[in-house]
């Protein structure tokens, strides 16, 4: 076998898939087996072979059933996810539950088969790995892999999982955003004054619309907002050629098509041919010798009756970006760099609007807008692989987690580990503690969003740590530990110190993680109830120092410290104000913060000339003893 050759960068595109490799000090895109620099995202399956990428595109109107596009749309995704239940209507091959989860089912070879998500675009990748491996003619197995700056991480583990399906090493995931404006290597020049950089990616391609805002402030990309269109792309611009050119072929011939699957498939191809042409030259012509009943189809079309055709369509592009705008907190002078991605963004007339949008500035579009993304996975991968070549050493690229990460302690309240927007890989630990005494187990809900109680965050996996040793509330010392690889996934595990014995979970896609409109929902939604949240948070803060003050108390008098010496008097209205107040907490237990924290004035009041008296005379005898005052942050008792 021949040495292994340098990483691959490789953007998994819904519709078209690119490879690309870093050589000799600059980025190679490699072309297919037929020439081109992209490769459709498309698996066929037939009674005799499996077809991959252009083949399998050619596949789809002759043997729809069994040609699996848009996997890109399904993966890491619960079968019953709003987006999968309304695509399932538009796409021809069936798409069936298992479990929770989405399967593609299709005929192979004569039988029934069924494929997940990641498996087929496994093929796909397999499909790019080759492509690079011919090229450099030895094995590739290292790769960085691209996926939406949205994508929650179940859709990302489940990337990564279709790269060990593929026999890939992914040595990174990273955002399609980062990778274009890594491609332009925006992170080594300054914004201005600031050191700051504010960077707007606007992503359109064959089906899916993606704008975002980042910010790159000295190596590190902060995604500010995403906004964008699911479904729209080159396939709707094709789809308005396409019904015009049926009328023009109506008007001149007489015959309609509309139900003529090879005449349709011939038409389409030769209107996307059109439409590439348009964007370059002002006319485009089509000629389809005998489309139907030997009558031939001769005509031109321009480049203004394409924009007439469909300018409602690429105005349509300018609100996502206002929003993107708006989400992000900018106006569109503070943006410093607008990058082209995607096929379609070589329309003129979009590169027109968006740029008159942005006082007609300069648009960064010298890198092919369908490679800029795979050209910065392939820069990545040679960061990663320890490339000494000058230019590669002076990134430092870093991508950041989209949501605050916490787990639930008591009260409900939301105990953030990671704040949203922290650069990864991250890992941080916190100590927590029991509620109860005697409790024998801990329950570790971890969630993630920006609300103060995790009643309005999403949970995303929990388990409990057992076998806790019996002791006091506030006493256990439980270690809880995130740890975001550079991939965004994530692993909690919690340690108990005393018995020595941990747990740790993997945060799985069996969990069906957060869409994007969610995550922007629960954004919006956080900024909303922001006032809300305080004062809930407070409220039950105010009842755990409460609770806290009395429990502290009451363990010192239990445990009957021979040191403390508290007159019989004293002892009695300690032990007096601590039953009374417990009393008044149960029944009062959806008191206001107010309240919570006059009752703990009137305990301090009765109590705190005691405590004093009684730490004055420990101190003249020269004792070390304190009165333990447990912390606030506690577990929830386990059920
Ligand atoms: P992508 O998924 O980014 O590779 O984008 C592919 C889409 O870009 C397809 O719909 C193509 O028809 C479209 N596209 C590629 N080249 C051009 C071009 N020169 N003019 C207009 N659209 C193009």
């Amino acid at each position: 076998m021949a040495a292994k050759q340098p990483p691959i960068g490789i953007d998994l595109g819904t519709t078209y898939s690119c490879v690309g490799v870093y050589q000799n000090g600059k980025v190679e895109i490699i072309a297919n087996d037929m020439g081109y620099r992209t490769t459709p995202s498309y698996v066929s399956f037939s009674s005799e072979d499996r077809l991959v990428g252009e083949t399998a595109k050619q596949q789809s109107a002759v043997d729809p059933q069994n040609t699996v596009f848009d996997a890109k749309r399904l993966i890491g995704r619960k079968f019953d996810d709003a987006a999968i239940q309304e695509d399932m209507a538009h796409w021809p091959f069936k798409v069936t539950s298992d479990g929770d989860k989405p399967r593609i089912e299709v005929t192979y070879k004569g039988q029934k088969r069924s494929f997940h998500p990641e498996e087929i675009s496994a093929m796909v990748l397999v499909r790019m790995k080759e492509t690079a491996e011919s090229y450099l003619g030895g094995s590739c197995e290292d790769a960085v892999v691209t996926v939406p700056a949205y994508f929650n991480d179940s859709q990302r583990q489940a990337t990564k999982d279709a790269g060990v399906i593929a026999g890939l090493n992914v040595m990174r995931i990273i955002n399609e955003p980062t990778a274009a404006a890594i491609a332009y290597g925006l992170d080594k020049k300054t914004g201005g004054k600031s050191k700051e950089r504010n960077v707007l990616i606007f992503d359109l391609g064959g089906g899916t619309f993606d704008v975002s805002i980042l910010t790159i402030d000295d190596g590190i990309f902060e995604v500010k907002s995403t906004s964008g269109n699911t479904h729209l792309g080159g396939e709707d611009f094709d789809n308005r050629m396409v019904d015009f050119l049926i009328q023009e072929f109506q008007r001149n011939a007489g015959e309609d098509i509309g139900n003529n699957k090879r005449a349709m498939r011939r038409l389409r191809t030769a209107a996307e041919k059109a439409k590439r042409v348009l964007s370059s030259s002002t006319q485009a012509s089509i000629e389809l010798d005998s489309l139907q009943n030997g009558m031939d189809f001769y005509t031109t079309i321009s480049r203004a009756k394409f924009e007439d055709l469909c300018i409602d369509l690429f105005k349509g592009t300018l609100d996502p970006v206002q929003k993107a705008l708006d989400d992000a907190g900018y106006k569109s002078e503070n943006i410093h760099d607008i990058v082209l991605v995607g096929g379609s963004t070589r329309i003129p007339k979009v590169q027109q609007l968006l740029a008159q949008m942005f006082e007609n500035r300069e648009l960064n579009k010298s890198i092919n807008p369908d490679e800029a993304v795979a050209y910065g996975a392939a820069v990545q991968g040679a960061i990663l692989s320890g490339n000494k070549s000058q230019e590669i050493q002076e990134m430092l690229l870093i991508d950041v987690t989209p949501l605050s990460l916490g787990i639930e302690t008591a009260g409900g309240v939301m105990t953030t580990l990671i704040k949203r927007n922290s650069a990864i890989p991250i890992n941080e630990t916190k100590i927590f503690t029991t509620y109860q005494d005697r409790q024998p187990s801990v329950c570790i809900q971890v969630y993630e969003g920006e609300r103060a109680m995790t009643k309005d965050n999403h949970l995303l996996g929990q388990f409990h740590l057992h076998g806790i040793l019996p002791a006091p509330r506030g006493i256990p010392q439980v270690e809880v530990t995130f740890d975001v690889n550079a991939n965004g996934i994530m692993e909690v595990s919690a340690y108990d110190k005393s018995t020595d014995r941990g747990h740790t979970i993997q945060i799985k896609n069996d969990k069906g993680r957060l869409t994007k409109a969610q995550i922007d929902k629960m954004c919006q939604d956080a900024i909303l109830f922001a006032d809300d949240d305080r004062s809930a948070k407070a409220r039950i803060e105010a009842k755990s120092q409460l609770e806290n003050y009395v429990h502290g108390i009451q363990m010192n008098l239990d445990n009957s410290n021979p040191h403390l010496m508290i007159p019989p008097q004293d002892l009695d209205i300690l032990k007096q104000t601590c039953e009374e107040t417990q009393r008044w907490i149960n029944v009062n237990s959806d008191a206001s913060e107010q309240q919570f924290t006059n009752k703990l004035k009137d305990m301090e009041r009765k109590c705190a000339p005691i405590i004093t008296r009684v730490y004055q005379n420990m101190t003249s005898r020269g004792g070390s003893e304190t009165l333990k005052v447990p912390e606030t942050k506690k577990m929830d008792e386990v059920d």
